[in-house]
Formats: structure tokens, sequence, C-alpha cells
């Protein structure tokens, strides 16, 4: 399975936005964007004004980051996002946004998608009984998440889960946090999405 390997806060920078990669980390002095407020490379501190072009193609950076998808599966949503009803920025949100590692990390279980994504590939998960390992699976409305019972009992899960005890589960989703299980009750929305993503921009650079 093919992924990103290099330094994530490059990316966070590249955006001048938190993308909360690094779960903990994020929420500390020690994050790199709070301590370097500009793009990584030779020229990040200049103050060239973007382009049309370079605003879009920020856009669609950014949102295949929050979600950590590479460039030609982030296509692949595109494609998808074209053939559903409804406006195409929005369906390709939600169709990231159902992703089973971003829907194990909204539910509280990791700290940040990459980690959600490298515990769903570890097996921790079930989707309507059955073992689930691939991060890309996408939830429907009525499949149920369940965290296995042997990983309830790992000291990982125990320190995250009551971590993220407060933190709030997005409507589509619902959670019996006393056991572990969720289901997804919708499709999620955009007011559902929390990203500040500006999604038609991602619209336009697709289609010229
Ligand atoms: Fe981004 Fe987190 Fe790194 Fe800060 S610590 S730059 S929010 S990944």
């Amino acid at each position: 399975m093919a992924r990103y390997r290099d330094a994530v806060c490059r990316h966070c920078r590249r955006e001048k936005q938190k993308l909360f990669l690094k779960g903990d980390r994020c929420y500390t002095d020690k994050c790199a964007l709070s301590r370097r407020e500009y793009a990584p490379g030779q020229h990040g501190q200049s103050r060239k004004k973007l382009s049309e072009y370079g605003m879009q193609l920020r856009e669609k950076q950014k949102a295949r980051r929050y979600y950590g998808v590479l460039e030609g599966q982030f296509e692949h949503y595109f494609d998808m996002a074209t053939k559903i009803k409804g406006q195409t920025g929005e369906n390709l949100l939600s169709l990231l946004e159902r992703r089973l590692d971003n829907v194990v990390y909204r539910l509280g279980f990791a700290m940040s998608r990459p980690e959600a994504r490298q515990l769903v590939s570890h097996g921790h998960f079930t989707v309507n009984g059955r073992r689930a390992d691939i991060p890309s699976m996408l939830m429907k409305p009525g499949m149920v998440i369940k965290l296995k019972q042997k990983s309830r009992a790992l000291d990982k899960f125990k320190t995250v889960i009551e971590a993220n005890a407060s933190r709030p589960v997005p409507g589509w989703l619902e959670l019996d946090r006393e056991n572990s299980i969720a289901k997804v009750i919708a499709v999620p929305a955009r007011e559902d999405i929390d990203l500040p993503v500006e999604e038609q921009r991602i619209v336009e650079l697709y289609s010229k």
C-alpha cells in the first residue's frame, strides 16, 4: 500500500494551517507550524501572491493531506463525486469523510488520521462483525464499526479513549462509548465536515 513517508509537519507549513497529523504534539508548542509559520524550503518565506491556479492547487493539496490520500486516489474520489447527484465539491468531501480511517479518528479511537490508518491496517476493528483492515473502506449508513474486545483491553486504546472522552462525535455517527461500538446513521453533509477547505476551488481545478 503506497503512502507518503516524509516529514508530515512540512504539509502543515506548506498549507499554513494545522492539519493535525501528529496527534498530541499538534496541541503543544512543539508544533512545527507554531514555531515556523512559513512554508518549508528555500523560498518558504517569500511573499509571492498566489495565482488563481495556485489557490486551487493549495485547496486540493490541503484536502488530500487532511485525509492522507495520494494523488491518484484523490482523483478517483473526484471521479466518484462527479457521478453522485448534488454538488461535486460537497460529494468529494463526503466521500473522503466516509473512509474507515477517518471514521475511526472521528470516533475518538485515534489521536490523528495517520494513527487511525495504522490502527485499521493492524486489524483492530470490525465492520458489520467482520475484520476490516482497509483504511479506505467506504462507510455507508447502517454499517456498524466496532473496536475488537481484545484491542479494547490494550493500554494504548484505554489511553486514547480516555483522552478523547469529551471530543464531540459528528452527528452522522452514533457512538456507544461504553462498548466502543458505533453506527453510521447518515451520509455526512457539508455542515458536518469541519474542515477549512474551499471545495469549489478543487472542482474548478479539475474542470480545466
Ligand atoms: Fe501539523 Fe501537528 Fe506537525 Fe503541528 S505538530 S505542524 S499541527 S502535524
